[in-house]
């Protein structure tokens, strides 16, 4: 059965006149292209792989048709666990998520539960036993909860992967497997990322049924709203330098992210500019929960301007007022490069991301060239020279 066409305006969607004020509460006026296509397919049932850029608007095209398939089924009430699971690979993003579906479920009364890693057991296990239809979840504290009878998948009918490839790689593959299997065969799955590799494609297959591809634009594509510029430089305290010679400019434009990739050096880098008197946060995965969820409270408030992080920042969210993304260190690979900048850029809006390269990173170099062009950005000689060395 061929999917169904792409819609071109809210109007269209089917969506009854409560949904529809929601969406438009929200202050948007037309559909981005993932929701023009993502959102019919979603709707007919079907199961869906969203490949679409960072910043596009994922998030709405699962959350939406998502509350229809809710208030579709209202009458069987059958069971007392979630309608809806959403799974994420960080505890922000699934916070996000949870406040992002807590904002237009409160206006049919739908009952919606963030379950993570490292916040209150006891909190997101009664909160679970008072019963929600939707639950947004990291994948081990729902497994907990499960095993605590907390709450149970029986009644899942409509199941999201966010951040997808990321939900099948290594770390997680098992317990989301594992959480699969919990769920009725006959279930809608939706899997949404900006990337997304054959080889999770193969992985994710035994989870999908006859899956709908929607692709927007060319695969693993950084958005075309980022201005990307890299700056190679020799091994030493060159880029250290560049970087203090040239915040204080970025911040006057707006918020700055730096990506660092180990924990130990974000630590140092976050010392190093504090003795500068840079006012900032940092996060990373080895920091209390409290601690995380504090920072990146008050970095959204613009509390303090730059917030140094590891990639457990590389995914998913959502901060309008960041400009600058700052690549202190070139990304483990590619994909998590097109993420790291993707922080920036979103909904239309411009962004600048920087990426600072060294002589030892020449094989990032490569992929990094590769990337830039079909990203449609500029690729500086000395760039081309390293990935050709
Ligand atoms: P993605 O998951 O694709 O990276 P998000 O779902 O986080 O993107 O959305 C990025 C931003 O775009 C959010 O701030 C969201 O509120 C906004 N947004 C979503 N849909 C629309 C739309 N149709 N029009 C304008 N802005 C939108
Ligand atoms: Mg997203």
């Amino acid at each position: 059965i061929q999917p169904p066409k792409p819609v071109s305006s809210f109007g269209h969607f089917g969506f009854d006149d409560k949904l529809l004020a929601a969406v438009r509460k929200a202050g948007f006026t037309t559909p981005t292209p993932i929701q023009a296509q993502g959102v019919p397919v979603a709707m007919s049932g079907r199961d869906i792989i969203g490949i679409a850029k960072t910043g596009s608007g994922k998030t709405a095209a699962f959350l939406w048709p998502l509350i229809v398939h809710i208030m579709d089924q209202k009458e069987i009430k059958e069971g007392d666990g979630p309608i809806g699971l959403i799974l994420a690979p960080t505890r922000e993003l699934a916070q996000q998520i949870y406040n992002e579906a807590k904002k237009i479920a409160k206006v049919f009364n739908i009952k919606v539960v963030c379950t993570y890693g490292g916040g209150s057991l006891w909190e997101q296990g009664k909160a679970c036993e008072e019963g929600a239809e939707i639950i947004v979840a990291t994948p081990g504290r729902l497994i907990d909860l499960v095993k605590k009878k907390s709450t149970n998948l029986r009644r899942v009918t409509y199941l999201v992967f966010d951040e997808a490839d990321r939900m099948f790689d290594l770390g997680f593959e098992p317990q989301v497997r594992s959480i699969a299997n919990h769920v009725r065969p006959k279930r809608q799955a939706l899997l949404f990322s900006a990337t997304f590799r054959k080889k999770v494609e193969r992985l994710a297959r035994d989870i999908l049924t006859d899956p709908v591809r929607v692709v927007q634009g060319e695969l693993g594509e950084a958005n075309e709203d980022i201005t990307q510029i890299v700056e190679v430089f020799p091994q030493g305290p060159a880029k250290w330098m560049w970087l203090t010679r040239r915040l204080v400019e970025f911040t006057s434009m707006g918020s700055v992210l730096i990506f660092v990739t180990r924990k130990a050096n974000s630590e140092e880098l976050a010392k190093n500019l504090k003795l500068k008197d840079v006012s900032l946060g940092l996060m990373h995965g080895d920091m209390s929960q409290m601690e995380r969820n504090e920072v990146i409270t008050k970095f959204k408030k613009k509390e303090f301007p730059v917030l140094v992080a590891t990639d457990v920042a590389a995914r998913g969210l959502d901060i309008p007022s960041i400009k600058t993304v700052i690549n202190y260190d070139v990304s483990r690979d590619i994909d998590t490069h097109v993420h790291r900048i993707g922080r920036t850029g979103r909904a239309g809006e411009k962004g600048t991301a920087f990426t600072l390269i060294t002589s030892k990173d020449k094989d990032f170099a490569g992929h990094l060239v590769r990337n830039l062009e079909t990203s449609g950005q500029y690729v500086p000689p000395p760039l081309i020279e390293l990935a050709n060395q």
